[in-house]
């Protein structure tokens, strides 16, 4: 017998229950992260490896053969795991991993995501340094956890006192930090990590680029979590492979907030090649994002400007009325990350480092509208 539906069901008007009812009360305020914005001649907004994607990687994208979508991708990326805890032993930790000590994920996101809900009950509370990367106090709401900023002290240093002081299940720190390109210092990174009452997300996205890393820290805690990235020194950043690595009952967890198959099947193919074959690529970007960093910093401190002292692949230089700046040089095709009145640094641009020609448009189109700026155009 075929089934009829109830006419209080047929009749119901689905446009009038708005979705705004249906949502989370506390999702309201959670926006997108980016408005969406068209592409750009010359961008320099994101933090990616601007001199492409390592040559291993890019052919066994382009080998890839469809019998390597058909099926599920492996459950929790055990060979990349693998991989990843040789790489990090091998990249001036001095730890020794296994694949135990590894979790993956969708991009760092994914994984930052995944520990914020693995390690707190909605209600309790996340402590970051302010300012940090903005994604943090948005997936801290994402998971029904108050986000708790705690300003960097003076000279944008990690105030460990204030950081524990808090209380939080969740201390989350970025070294370098984004949007400063700061490192923070080894020995107030080190009480916070002795005396931290819940868990230490330490975030190590542009590790490479500083030429130091804190993983060796895992030696002495097993409440640490480092998280790292395949987005920014490996150019990797469309196939979104993030990942964290801790003492194995932490990681454990963050694999069960995860989930299974966050890591498709193409994307690790290719970062394992990334990871076994291109080193010496990876190695050779970095240097050359340490030098166009140091000589950047030098063309901005000639135009009168005061860039903080970067260890990532990205120059911060305040620069008052920046978001409106940043407006005027992607209407000439450049595009900059724009941020208003951060903590410490006031209105400020961030700037990526890639191949020397970049550098000089932006800095062209930057001199430019100051000027325009200087003479009244800029308001
Ligand atoms: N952490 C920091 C500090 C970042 O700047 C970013 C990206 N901008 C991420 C994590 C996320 O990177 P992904 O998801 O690409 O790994």
């Amino acid at each position: 017998m075929p089934h009829v539906p109830s006419p209080a069901l047929c009749d119901r008007d689905q446009s009038t229950t708005p979705a705004s009812g249906l949502a989370r009360a506390d999702y309201r305020d959670i926006t997108l992260y980016a408005p969406e914005r068209g592409p750009c001649a010359v961008d320099v907004s994101d933090n990616t490896n601007l001199w492409g994607m390592p040559p291993a990687a890019l052919h066994t994208l382009g080998d890839a053969s469809a019998a390597a979508v058909t099926r599920y991708p492996s459950l929790y990326a055990r060979e990349l795991r693998e991989e990843l805890a040789t790489y990090l032993m091998t990249d001036r930790s001095g730890m020794s991993l296994d694949e135990r000590w590894v979790v993956t994920g969708c991009g760092s996101d994914d994984v930052l995501d995944s520990a914020i809900r693995a390690f707190t009950r909605p209600g309790d509370s996340l402590a970051y340094i302010d300012p940090t990367f903005p994604m943090i106090p948005v997936f801290a709401r994402m998971n029904g956890v108050v986000p708790v900023p705690v300003p960097l002290a003076s000279g944008l240093r990690l105030d460990a006192e204030a950081m524990i002081r808090t209380g939080a299940r969740i201390i989350y720190l970025c070294s370098p930090n984004n949007p400063t390109g700061v490192t923070l210092a080894r020995e107030q990174l080190e009480i916070v990590v002795r005396h931290a009452p819940g868990v230490v997300i330490l975030d190590e996205a542009y590790a490479e680029f500083a030429g130091e890393s804190f993983v060796d820290l895992l030696a002495h805690s097993d409440r640490l979590l480092v998280t790292r990235t395949m987005s920014k020194a490996f150019g990797l950043a469309g196939l979104r492979i993030g990942y964290a690595a801790g003492a194995p009952a932490l990681v454990a967890e963050v694999e069960k907030s995860r989930g299974p198959y966050k890591v498709n099947a193409l994307a690790e193919r290719a970062a394992l090649a990334a990871l076994r074959e291109d080193a010496g690529w990876v190695q050779h970007r970095v240097r050359q994002a340490q030098v166009v960093r140091a000589r950047l910093t030098r063309e901005l401190e000639a135009m009168g400007l005061a860039p903080l002292e970067s260890s990532a692949n990205f120059v911060l230089v305040p620069v008052p009325g920046a978001e409106r700046l940043a407006e005027r040089m992607r209407a000439v095709g450049v595009a900059t990350r724009a941020f208003g009145g951060l903590p410490g640094v006031g209105d400020a641009l961030r700037i990526t480092v890639g191949p020397w020609e970049m550098m000089e448009a932006v800095l062209s189109a930057l001199s430019t509208e100051l000027s325009s700026a200087a003479t009244g155009g800029l308001r």
